[in-house]
């Protein structure tokens, strides 16, 4: 045998031991080994290999916390850009749910929302789950409320909407509430405020700021229609007439409202032109010329129209009501004349036409019937309405007219209500 022979008998098969060992060594420092020798079978560690890039299965090589974070990363919500944030975190001494939540993008996103509770974490998600399309912050806001009127007793879902809308309103009024803090005493009030307003709903007129006195009104007397309840009360005659007597809110201009508890003071004293010609006395300048025209317009029809009782003074006013009052007592005179301060006279926006007496029957008149069908087109209307004495503690006046301004007059004819009622729902509503 040759010696060349001899040799490679030799090298061969110790270099085959030493790749050998070589590759049983690099394998020991494979993840698949630590793989195998954690217990996992050569499918899974095959699955498990593929979700980590080399760089990671470097890093887990030589991390103690492999187990740990081969079960986050087979959570479907594992984050592969996290995986130093797990591999930390778990060093740390954090579980794996608190990782897989806290790298979450849904709950990442959640949580950057105004308002949003920790506690609330479980049930924002699934909230998510069955509306996927409503916003994040719709959501927290959403949970949040009704987590609470869950706890208060009468609350109806059916109605979370109108609840929602009201609590928002009464967030507004406050200064510097927030919408986002869900105060449980709020949400109890407007509970018991909504689920008492429902009765209300088809009520036309129903001012929701009124509520309390509306309820008020309906337990003093329980046999009235709701309808009534809330003219009534809009009215103002849930207090008996000249109580909480008040300043006529002179801003309203030609809308002003000056009753029975409204007064105006002599200083409101308005700017006034003389009607010669159509009658004595002047009204406020723009109703005087309004009034000129549409005493004209009558006339072109052949009917007579003329002022007998426009603007009066303070003294004026004080003389007629105390004149009245001597002759008939206070409980009489209230009922046609006003007491100084409260009528619409002093406002020179009101004026009483060709007559001033019931028994004149002014309402038998074709001057009536023209201004039934004409005076709104001037800005007037009729002031105090047949049968609605108890709402304006005036009785019938078919002469007495009062300027509100062309742009409101149609309307106010046509609702069929008194000025009062109007005035409260359409000018000074709190809900508007
Ligand atoms: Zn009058």
């Amino acid at each position: 045998m040759k010696r060349g022979k001899k040799a490679a008998l030799i090298i061969i098969p110790l270099v085959i031991c030493l790749a050998a060992a070589g590759a049983y060594i690099y394998y020991t420092g494979t993840i698949g080994y630590k793989l195998a020798k954690l217990g996992y079978t050569k499918d899974q560690a095959g699955s498990i290999t593929a979700i980590f890039s080399e760089e990671e299965q470097q890093v887990l090589l030589a991390s103690p916390a492999t187990p740990e974070i081969i079960d986050i990363a087979s959570d479907p919500r594992y984050q592969k850009a996290n995986f130093k944030d797990y591999l930390s975190g778990l060093q740390e001494g954090k579980t794996a749910e608190t990782l897989l939540t806290d790298y979450d993008p849904r709950v990442v996103k959640l949580r950057a929302e105004k308002g949003y509770l920790e506690q609330n974490l479980a049930a924002y998600l699934s909230k998510k789950d069955s509306v996927p399309d409503m916003a994040d912050q719709d959501v927290v806001r959403l949970v949040n409320t009704t987590l609470v009127y869950e706890k208060t007793e009468g609350y109806d879902p059916a109605l979370y909407d109108k609840y929602e809308a009201y609590r928002l309103k009464q967030v507004q009024k406050t200064e510097g509430a927030d919408p986002d803090v869900i105060d449980e005493a709020l949400c109890a009030a407007v509970v018991k405020h909504v689920n008492t307003a429902l009765p209300y709903s088809s009520e036309k007129y129903y001012i929701d700021a009124y509520l309390d006195r509306y309820e008020a009104y309906r337990a003093a007397n329980p046999d009235k229609a709701l309808t009534d309840v809330v003219a009534e009360v809009n009215a103002g005659i849930d207090k008996p007439f000249y109580t909480d007597i008040e300043h006529a809110d002179m801003s309203k201009g030609y809308l002003v409202l000056v009753n029975k508890y409204y007064y105006v003071e002599d200083s409101d004293k308005p700017q006034t032109t003389a009607l010669s010609g159509y009658g004595v006395g002047e009204l406020e300048s723009t109703a005087a010329e309004a009034f000129k025209q549409m005493v004209e317009a009558a006339r072109a029809e052949g009917l007579s129209l003329r002022a007998v009782s426009p603007y009066r003074t303070w003294a004026i006013q004080n003389l007629f009501y105390t004149g009245y009052a001597r002759n008939a007592g206070t409980a009489e005179a209230d009922t046609y004349s006003a007491r100084p301060g409260h009528s619409e006279h002093q406002t020179g926006l009101a004026v009483d036409i060709n007559v001033a007496s019931i028994s004149a029957h002014f309402e038998n008149t074709a001057e009536y019937a023209w201004l039934q069908n004409n005076c709104w087109k001037y800005g007037f209307i009729l002031r105090y309405l047949p049968d609605k004495q108890y709402l304006t503690g005036y009785v019938y006046e078919p002469w007495h007219y009062r300027y509100v301004g062309t742009e409101y007059a149609k309307d106010i004819m046509d609702s069929g209500i008194t000025f009062e009622e109007w005035y409260a729902f359409y000018v000074a509503n709190p809900d508007k």
